[in-house]
């Protein structure tokens, strides 16, 4: 029996995770589930899958969901802030965890999980760009099993079935790897006339055409930052250069990334776009179970198309290669930037436009430093949202 602890329980992610471990309950307990504000939501899971405990962002929710679990005769223990979190994270009564908190928030209950040696399933992509050396540093420094839930490079890892099971370097010559091609869709406005991106609502671009996924990362998919922070996110967990790294335009979402070998062979990994299939994978990692994701029927395809990404219409895509090329606290950077340009597009403070021109405001004048300590990251992040919301403010006027 696997015991695992799933952080942002309530998400997208989290509740794909769930419906993959409720088809198999001889093979997974849930020990303890978090989330931020749904409380009802929340309770609801507790109702169903027992967890020992659940953490909630503040202490008025953790009395909301108190109460409502005493009300369902649900033993849970009741928690809230990041302690919290970190303790569900790295206590000895679980074995894996789910890292699937959207953001920043992520980084110190993930780092928790890696520091105390666990199966981490890594969803949270921004806790790994923010933190790259230290994260890989504390997987292993402890001997934690670091498995990608992100479909690209959950695809990456299925298509190096030479390293059975350990991450690989790419820039390890013995590993014959050419170029990692990860592939994109493109997003909502892939084909979208430029001139018109201004005027796009939060709804538009949270219309994602293949993936059902949270707001900010359909956001992110629409800037195509998304693909940006998972660029950083192959350079940590695969050991890439830059340059060794291509993005690759795939509008139909079903290769979902390819390793392209020295010796002319790709490798690629197939499925229809559902995350359940990724998540099964690292669940059962080295195993296969049901995923209850429908079999791909290559029949029904019109056909797969490729080609490659237009950074003027996605600069944020270039932002994130230059922020990995610059180093250090550079990515913590460019996330934070992030993440306050994002949810000021979804309040409609900014317009869509503006999103990259708040990050590369941040980016280009805040000095970056050495990503030497997490209080070294969290520093430049306290600092690049200061400045992006003015830089925000600025352009609401
Ligand atoms: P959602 O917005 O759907 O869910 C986010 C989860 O995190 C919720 O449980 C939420 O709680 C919780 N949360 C939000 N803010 C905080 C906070 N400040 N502190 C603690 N918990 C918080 O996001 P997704 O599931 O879409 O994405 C989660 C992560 O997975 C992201 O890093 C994303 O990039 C990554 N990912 C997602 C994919 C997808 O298909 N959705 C694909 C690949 C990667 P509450 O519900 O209470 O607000
Ligand atoms: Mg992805």
């Amino acid at each position: 029996m696997q015991r695992i602890t799933v952080l942002g329980a309530t998400g997208s992610i989290g509740v794909s995770t769930l419906d993959v471990v409720a088809r198999h309950p001889g093979r997974y307990s849930v020990y303890a589930l978090s989330a931020h504000s749904r409380v009802e939501e929340l309770a609801a899971q507790c109702v169903q899958f027992r967890p020992a405990r659940a953490v909630v962002g503040t202490a008025a929710a953790a009395d909301r969901l108190a109460a409502l679990l005493r009300a369902a005769g649900v033993k849970t223990e009741v928690e809230w802030g990041e302690q919290a979190l970190c303790s569900i994270a790295s206590a000895a009564e679980t074995d894996s965890v789910m890292a699937a908190i959207v953001g920043a928030a992520g980084l110190a209950p993930t780092l928790a999980a890696a520091r105390a040696g666990k199966k981490v399933l890594l969803a949270n992509k921004e806790a790994l760009v923010m933190s790259g050396q230290l994260f890989m540093d504390a997987v292993h420094a402890s001997g934690a099993v670091l498995l990608p839930i992100d479909s690209e490079h959950n695809a990456i890892f299925q298509s190096m079935p030479q390293f059975g099971g350990k991450m690989p370097e790419v820039r390890d010559a013995s590993a014959g790897i050419a170029k990692i091609l990860l592939t994109a869709s493109g997003g909502p406005f892939l084909t979208r006339d430029v001139a018109t991106l201004d005027a796009v609502t939060p709804e538009q671009a949270c219309k994602h055409p293949n993936w059902s996924m949270g707001r900010k990362i359909s956001v992110d998919s629409a800037t195509m930052m998304n693909k940006g922070l998972e660029v950083i996110e192959a350079h940590w967990l695969f050991g890439a250069p830059a340059d060794r790294i291509e993005v690759v335009i795939h509008p139909q979402s079903v290769i979902h990334s390819m390793v392209s070998y020295t010796d002319g062979s790709v490798l690629a990994q197939l499925g229809n776009p559902d995350m359940r299939t990724p998540i099964a994978h690292a669940l059962a990692y080295p195993e296969r179970i049901a995923s209850g994701v429908a079999q791909l029927d290559l029949t029904q395809m019109a056909g797969l198309h490729f080609h490659q990404p237009d950074f003027e219409r996605f600069p944020c895509l270039q932002l994130a290669f230059d922020a990995l090329r610059a180093g250090g606290t550079a990515p913590a950077l460019l996330n934070a930037a992030n993440e306050v340009a994002v949810q000021a597009f979804l309040d409609l403070k900014i317009g869509f436009r503006q999103i990259d021109r708040v990050i590369a405001h941040v980016v280009d004048t805040l000095p970056h430093g050495d990503a030497h300590s997490i209080e070294a990251v969290m520093a430049q992040d306290a600092a690049a949202r200061a400045a992006a919301e003015a830089c925000v403010a600025g352009l609401a006027k």
